[in-house]
């Protein structure tokens, strides 16, 4: 392979004089300078200084088939050479979107339907307005707000955002989109006054039931949540809350968007979560692992319920990115999962999570270390000043700066906040990787407090 050179000083000084950087606190970020990546070969990247990392959040939670996989390159390059781009508006097609949405039938196969986007925030944008669009077309145009939870993470585009239950992202965005609602995150750690499991999950569904009953179910078009909770605190259901909570949205005439953005192609140890926890969404938006990333694509699937109702003869669908779609991002998407399926990486995510989240619990013992949960390959680790009370820390003891500083001192990349350190390397991680990155993590806290 060619050897690339970079101007590392050079690249800092532009980067600095005009990266605009996402989620990223500017001024601290123009006195550190950004960490430049040039090089990435299974689960590990390297920067521009030559050091290489364990990749223990996959890029962002996305990179499933690992780095450097040469036969995706190959099948983007093949494609732009033969046909770069067309549109799926106006009923035109490609035969790699065509395929792909058949393929993706096939591995979610409550979804007959599928309309590609450019991304997760887009994908949920579509899901909510298909929700909407369905119950305009019921002649029950009035079912328009959307439930979300607290904690969650939809993405930042203004209707994903107002469904996001994370304060940090909408404090001085607003005014966002009215409304959205949120219920309680099923966040044992903090949410669970000490009730068993089933008690937990039954106070939840009474918290549904009670939101429901305040606005009228006539006035709500749908339920939006990730299966596991990502970005907002890693919070995995408790036993039967996806049993509970789809009974009481049908009850109620209410859709459920499955936001699989994480967990779906194979993060929760099955291909979509939906069947790791066994219920089925009426929609369901993904995007990250359908391509590892290797290039932008994201989507959602629809019911045949939903889409013969969409599809009336009286009615143009007018919802759509100029990238629904795209023949490039489709067809790594098909070589992609074409990957997942061959090597079958769902089940080492089952495999190398349990290793990690059995490693993680180790942790506990630490004094700072409050909660430790997980999935599948993802997972995290919740920090906190004192245990006894679970006081957080405040930003202004900048934990999540020390931690990160920590762990990348030890050549592992993981997302690093006051809360604590959330974990979700690719799926062809090994146990000897799995057992790395535990010993850094011990050793980065040991530091760290
Ligand atoms: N939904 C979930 C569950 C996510 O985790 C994310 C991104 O992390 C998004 C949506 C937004 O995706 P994107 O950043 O591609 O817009």
């Amino acid at each position: 392979a060619q050897t690339l050179e970079y101007n590392t000083e050079k690249l800092i000084e532009q980067d600095l004089a005009h990266l605009f950087h996402p989620v990223t606190n500017l001024y601290r970020h123009s006195q550190t300078g950004p960490l430049v990546m040039v090089e990435g070969k299974g689960s590990r990247v390297k920067d521009a200084g030559g050091k290489w990392y364990l990749d223990g959040f996959a890029g962002l939670w996305n990179v499933n088939v690992g780095h450097g996989r040469s036969e995706l390159a190959e099948v983007a390059a093949e494609q732009m050479r033969r046909l770069a781009f067309q549109p799926t508006f106006f009923g035109m097609a490609t035969p790699p979107a065509i395929e792909l949405a058949a393929k993706l039938s096939e591995l979610l196969p409550h979804h007959s339907h599928f309309q590609f986007t450019s991304g997760g925030a887009e994908s949920n944008e579509t899901a909510i307005k298909i929700a909407r669009y369905y119950w305009a077309l019921s002649g029950q145009p009035q079912k328009t707000k959307i439930i979300s939870r607290r904690m969650a993470y939809h993405g930042i585009a203004m209707g994903a955002l107002a469904a996001t239950g994370m304060p940090a992202y909408h404090a001085d965005f607003g005014p966002l989109p009215p409304g959205f609602l949120h219920v309680s995150a099923p966040y044992a750690y903090r949410n669970n006054p000490g009730l068993s499991e089933s008690d937990f999950v039954a106070m939840l569904a009474q918290e549904l039931e009670q939101t429901i009953g305040r606005e009228g179910p006539e006035t709500i078009a749908a339920f939006i949540a990730e299966p596991v909770q990502g970005a907002g605190g890693l919070v995995p259901p408790p036993e039967g809350y996806w049993q509970v909570i789809p009974q009481i949205l049908k009850k109620h005439q209410i859709l459920l968007i499955a936001d699989e953005v994480i967990t779906g192609f194979g993060r929760t140890g099955k291909m979509f979560a939906q069947e790791t926890y066994g219920f089925q969404a009426d929609i369901t938006s993904f995007a990250k692992g359908v391509t590892s990333g290797y290039v932008p694509l994201g989507g959602v699937g629809v019911t045949p319920e939903v889409y013969a109702v969409v599809s009336r003869p009286d009615r143009m669908f007018m919802h759509g990115f100029t990238y629904s779609g795209h023949p490039v991002a489709c067809a790594v998407g098909l070589a992609n999962i074409a990957i997942l399926e061959r090597e079958r990486l769902w089940e080492n995510a089952a495999l190398r999570g349990e290793q990690l989240l059995r490693g993680l619990e180790r942790l506990l013992d630490h004094p700072n270390v409050g909660d430790v949960r997980g999935k599948g390959l993802m997972a995290l680790v919740e920090v906190v000043e004192d245990k006894s009370t679970k006081k957080s820390f405040a930003p202004s003891q900048g934990i999540g700066a020390k931690l990160q500083a920590a762990t990348r001192k030890r050549g592992l990349i993981v997302r690093c906040n006051d809360t604590g350190i959330a974990i979700s390397p690719p799926l062809i991680i090994t146990e000897a990787e799995v057992d790395e990155m535990l010993s850094i993590l011990a050793d980065s806290l040991d530091e760290v407090f």
